[in-house]
């Protein structure tokens, strides 16, 4: 029985109102012809799934990649509409995607590919009915093209047109704060769960799988605050350092672009990404990719908590496992939220044509993502049920109520 169907069951929902949470509300298919450099047509195919919108307007990614599927876009609109509900945001939820490899394309192809895709869903997508954002493969740069060409299909002005989509360029209207929101919202998160868990910074030892976005931003925050930060990982090495790393200076020497396996600081080994998540330390966070603890590895990580960065990094059995070993995980629809909540604030200013200074988008994040933490851990303490399963219920009863 899946996490969804656990929560529908805990919550008695009749069985009509499961199976309309189950679907998605529309999905749109679309071919697009682009005039490739070489001056023949090629075609991609494209969707968008827009999963739920009783709380509010659509909203979820587009994500450029070879290995897109209508299934997967599907599966990811309906775990936006979780987290948009588990974050408290009056939005629903919603996924795009491309079938393409971007680096196949000119910048001029993926430019015309990017317009095409917006022009081909314009009339689906707006301020009020659906806003897009960049998701895996796609950036600033993709949504400003796609906010320039949704506004001249839709006949508007640029200004309002923007409110459609948020993960802009900050001159297009994005939102400052934006890049840093989800490691940041990690962080926010550790700290309540130190508050519940009495964790001393100073003596918390925290090991991260990945080193992008994500991981940076929480590793310095993290460090910041005085946590222990023992080991990083990209996807070729690791580096580990019992008595802490300075991350200062591990993601000054990624930024130049190399791998970890060559850096070197007083202390410190390279390590596996396997071995890195068997340390015995306290907070594990994987912030790289999906499915990296499965009902192979389980039985071997022997960390206290795990926050969940990445989507999706615990598959359902591994889930079950960790339960059994007591080891405490924060989900994915919880744990990763600040990105779509900075999103929603961008969408925000956009409406109320306001630019909001970074520190009250942080205080702001930090208000919205603390407020769900403790809206699930009263859940799941209440009925003594695992966290990912109260941000389950927490979501349905949020959405049903709807
Ligand atoms: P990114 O592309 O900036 O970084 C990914 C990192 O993962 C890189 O450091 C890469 O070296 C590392 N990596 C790749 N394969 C690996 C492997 N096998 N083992 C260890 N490390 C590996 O991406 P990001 O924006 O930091 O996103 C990371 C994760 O967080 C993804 O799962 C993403 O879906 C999720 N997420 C991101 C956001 C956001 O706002 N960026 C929001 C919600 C969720």
């Amino acid at each position: 029985m899946n996490v969804l169907t656990q929560a529908a069951k805990f919550l008695r929902l009749p069985a009509d109102s499961l199976a309309k949470l189950q679907v998605p509300e529309r999905v749109t298919r679309v071919n697009l012809a682009i005039r490739m450099d070489d001056g023949k047509l090629r075609l991609f195919t494209g969707y968008r799934s827009q999963y739920n919108r009783a709380r509010g307007p659509y909203k979820g990614g587009i994500r450029f990649a070879s290995d897109v599927t209508e299934a997967e876009v599907i599966n990811l609109s309906a775990w936006m509409t979780w987290k948009c509900a588990v974050a408290d945001l009056p939005l629903g939820g919603s996924k795009g995607g491309v079938i393409v490899d971007t680096k196949e394309l000119s910048r001029g192809e993926l430019e015309r590919l990017s317009r095409a895709y917006a022009r081909a869903i314009a009339n689906i997508i707006g301020p009020n009915q659906d806003v897009p954002a960049p998701d895996m493969y796609t950036n600033a740069q993709v949504m400003d093209w796609m906010v320039d060409e949704y506004a001249k299909a839709t006949k508007q002005n640029k200004k309002t047109a923007r409110a459609a989509f948020t993960g802009k360029s900050i001159r297009n209207g994005g939102s400052l704060g934006r890049e840093e929101a989800t490691g940041l919202g990690g962080v926010y998160i550790l700290q309540e769960l130190a508050k519940k868990q009495n964790l001393v910074p100073s003596q918390t030892t925290i090991a991260l799988q990945g080193a992008g976005n994500v991981a940076k931003h929480f590793a310095l925050e993290a460090a910041k605050l005085g946590y222990r930060v023992v080991a990083v990982s990209d996807s070729k090495s690791g580096i580990y350092n019992p008595a802490g790393l300075d991350v200062v200076a591990v993601f000054k020497y990624k930024k130049s672009g190399e791998s970890l396996t060559e850096y070197r600081e007083a202390g410190a080994k390279n390590i596996s990404n396997d071995a890195l998540l068997k340390l015995e330390i306290d907070v594990l966070i994987p912030a790289a990719k999906e499915d990296v603890i499965s009902a192979k590895n389980a039985n071997q990580i022997k960390t206290k908590y795990i926050i969940e960065l990445a989507n999706g990094p615990v598959t359902p059995e591994a889930d079950q496992i960790l339960a059994k070993k007591k080891i405490l995980v924060i989900p994915d629809v919880l744990a990763n939220s600040g990105g779509v909540i900075v999103s929603y604030f961008e969408w925000l200013q956009n409406k109320r044509d306001e630019k909001w200074a970074k520190e009250a988008v942080f205080q702001k994040l930090k208000k919205q993502i603390t407020g769900a933490f403790s809206d699930v851990w009263a859940i799941q303490t209440k009925n003594k049920v695992r966290a990912r399963l109260a941000a389950y219920i927490l979501a349905v009863k949020r959405v049903t109520k709807a």
